[in-house]
């Protein structure tokens, strides 16, 4: 495919309104939505006071319904339950001792992977969004964080140990294809001297908000080619969001994969009274897999403490029960529950035993870190804050990273 220009790189809050594909405007978003009840609309004006709204015209006219009864509507329009959230939330705050990389965009909870957040921007702002009122790094990466960030891993005593790079944001398919070009060179030249290959996976909801962005550029069609991940992991909430335009997005994606096909797999958090029913779920599957290009459901993501709106956070062990009714399928097609902690993600199984222990379920991440999780409906930030171990890990020299797991305490 022949490079051409990046012409659709994102545009800041403050020159959104001068985009066609994006809504910053309430007024302009009440003419295409005209049911928009007046009190609800004066609302939302009092919530973008404090929180940015956008939204793409795509998601608004090809996903919305302009019906106050839409489920949807709570989750990218602005709400009075966003004017409860303290926002003093730390979730990247907490992260391995010995992280191979220190940036302010590289958190690092686990010794073989790490996150980088790209950028702060989306195409489309969820209302749920845990990053939206957090001290996040603001603005995008630049080509001197990343040659930062690969200076620091070559001569890393804990670079041997990692394994994979999540590109995550804000969302990363909206950075401008020479970052991603960039990135990609550096990761090359980086692979070059190791003898297992570090992968990357992108996390997005680009193609679900705004599909022409990636079906237009060439040049970020491009740079992700030369950038080869494994996988893309796609942000689904609700089987309406499976548009036939993301399912030529998923191809793209897909047929991108030149060297290596990447996996596609999609994960959504639960939401009540808005996918909290197997059945929908399922109805999302079965639509984001019926193109030619088969998605894995992944992860089935509990609530954050931080962020979700109040009146759509469900209890873990309701999120359990939903699992238990998808559990119930071909391996395939089962994705895992699993509950983000600062310490990291504890997966949990349909028939686990959540037990009270005084107030908390006791969990663990995966590299066996354990989790006093609060049982209580609304999360205290302020709660065990101090209690968070912080995990220290042996120094992996070998390849073969032959390290022990960390011990569980507390049980
Ligand atoms: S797509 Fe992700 S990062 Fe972007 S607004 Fe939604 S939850 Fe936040």
């Amino acid at each position: 495919m022949s490079q051409t220009a990046d012409t659709t790189a994102p545009v800041s809050a403050s020159n959104g309104a001068s985009r066609p594909d994006l809504i910053t405007q309430l007024e302009e978003l009440k003419a295409l939505l005209p049911s928009i009840p007046p009190d609800r609309f004066k609302t939302m004006e009092a919530v973008t006071q404090r929180y940015q709204f956008r939204l793409p015209r795509f998601y608004v006219e090809h996903i919305l319904n302009d019906d106050p009864a839409d489920p949807l509507w709570d989750l990218v329009l602005p709400g009075s339950q966003e004017l409860t959230d303290t926002g003093d939330e730390r979730w990247d705050a907490f992260q391995l001792q010995n992280k191979a990389v220190e940036h302010p965009r590289w958190i690092q909870k686990y010794r073989y992977e790490a996150l980088i957040r790209t950028t702060d921007y989306c195409s489309g702002l969820c209302r749920y969004c845990y990053l939206k009122n957090r001290d996040v790094t603001p603005g995008t990466i630049t080509l001197r964080d990343i040659d930062d960030m690969f200076g620091q891993l070559a001569t890393s005593p804990h670079a041997a140990a990692m394994r994979e790079l999540i590109l995550s944001g804000g969302d990363p398919l909206a950075l401008s294809a020479s970052v991603l070009e960039h990135f990609a060179d550096r990761l090359a030249f980086f692979n070059r001297t190791r003898s297992r290959a570090v992968t990357v996976s992108i996390h997005t909801r680009e193609p679900v908000w705004f599909p022409q962005r990636l079906m237009r550029s060439t040049a970020l069609q491009t740079a992700l080619t030369k950038l080869g991940p494994s996988s893309h992991i796609l942000h689904l909430v609700h089987p309406r969001e499976v548009t036939p335009e993301l399912l030529s997005c998923i191809e793209l994606l897909h047929d991108l994969g030149q060297q290596r096909v990447p996996l596609i797999m999609t994960q959504h958090p639960l939401f009540r009274g808005i996918n909290d029913d197997p059945a929908i779920i399922t109805e999302m599957y079965g639509r984001v897999d019926s193109g030619r290009i088969p998605v894995k459901p992944y992860y089935l993501i509990h609530p954050f403490p931080d962020g979700t709106l109040p009146q759509h956070r469900l209890m873990l062990p309701e999120s359990q029960i939903i699992l238990r009714a998808l559990a119930s399928a071909p391996g395939t097609r089962v994705p895992l529950l699993t509950v983000p902690t600062p310490m990291g993600k504890c997966v949990i199984g349909p028939y686990e035993r959540l037990e009270d222990r005084g107030g908390y379920y006791l969990l663990h991440t995966k590299d066996g870190v354990p989790v006093e999780y609060s049982i209580d409906k609304y999360y205290n930030p302020s709660e065990s804050r101090l209690a968070i171990p912080a995990v220290s890990l042996p120094i992996c020299t070998d390849k073969s990273e032959n390290l022990q797991p960390v011990q569980p305490r507390g049980i």
